[in-house]
């Protein structure tokens, strides 16, 4: 059986740990650091077997380096741009350009790009009894998406909808923030009479008092509180109304509003 587990890093990473119980072997995702991952596997006993990352921001790959180190025969998938194959010093380095899937213990990935954030950053859709388990990095944020640095809007946008033409509302996504409480208080800006916007503040903010993830979430929960999934998916008349007052844009497009709504956080 297949356990995954989140392993805080820095202020509000998570790097995911997947976890074969039979075999005690792990992947890890996006080792932003080396140390709680270490500390994690010694005292579970655990072999990393894989390290999968997502895109080359450090922290997301300042500790691939050290764990491919400590374990000689992980198997790295990571894309080797912005000199990231010379950065991760592994032997067994799999670059996610020249392949768009892969088993492991038998399981099913389909590597997917997911540019946007990054010019090159790719998300792993495992499946588990046909349950599909998103690794999206920073792309989706529980109710939120991730800025544009290197990427464009367009890309992100095409990654999004993406995301949301996924059939199985019951798909999780495991993203590397815990963002989710400043993106709800923006969601609810964006649409303040959002009924499932309001009931994920008081829900999630209570597991935050708690210091419990609000990870991983839903494709159903994203279609009802992410502003930037509810824009693919077709914006509503009460975002479209705020979008509008706050930028004084005339177009009501999916599009139009995505990136209005970007424009928007990076202020807010
Ligand atoms: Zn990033």
């Amino acid at each position: 059986m297949l356990k995954i587990h989140p392993i805080p890093a820095f202020t509000d990473n998570y790097i995911w740990a997947i976890i074969n119980d039979e075999t005690q072997e792990v992947i890890i995702v996006d080792a932003g650091d080396a140390e709680p991952v270490l500390e994690f596997v010694n005292r579970e006993n655990l072999t990393i077997t894989q390290i999968w990352v997502t895109h080359h921001h450090s922290d997301h790959i300042g500790g691939v380096t050290a764990l491919a180190n400590a374990f000689p025969n992980a198997q790295v998938f990571a894309y080797q741009n912005y000199g990231l194959g010379q950065r991760i010093n592994a032997e067994n380095l799999i670059n996610l350009s020249e392949i768009d899937s892969f088993t492991v213990w038998g399981y099913w990935v389909d590597i997917w790009e997911t540019f946007g954030h990054t010019d090159s950053h790719f998300s792993f859709l495992l499946e588990i009894s046909e349950q599909t388990h998103i690794f999206c990095g920073d792309t989706l944020f529980r109710a939120g998406c991730g800025r544009v640095f290197t990427g464009t809007i367009e890309t992100l946008f095409e990654s999004f909808d993406r995301f949301a033409q996924l059939h199985d509302d019951e798909t999780l996504f495991y993203p590397a923030h815990e963002y989710t409480l400043s993106n709800l208080n923006f969601a609810q800006f964006i649409e303040p009479n959002n009924p499932a916007i309001a009931q994920a503040i008081a829900h999630d903010s209570e597991l935050r008092e708690q210091n419990t993830p609000t990870l991983p979430t839903s494709l159903a929960d994203e279609k009802a509180i992410n502003p930037f999934i509810r824009a693919v998916i077709a914006p509503s008349d009460e975002m479209i109304k705020t979008v509008q007052t706050q930028t004084g844009i005339e177009d009501d497009s999916p599009f139009e509003i995505f990136k209005a709504l970007r424009q928007l956080k990076n202020n807010f």
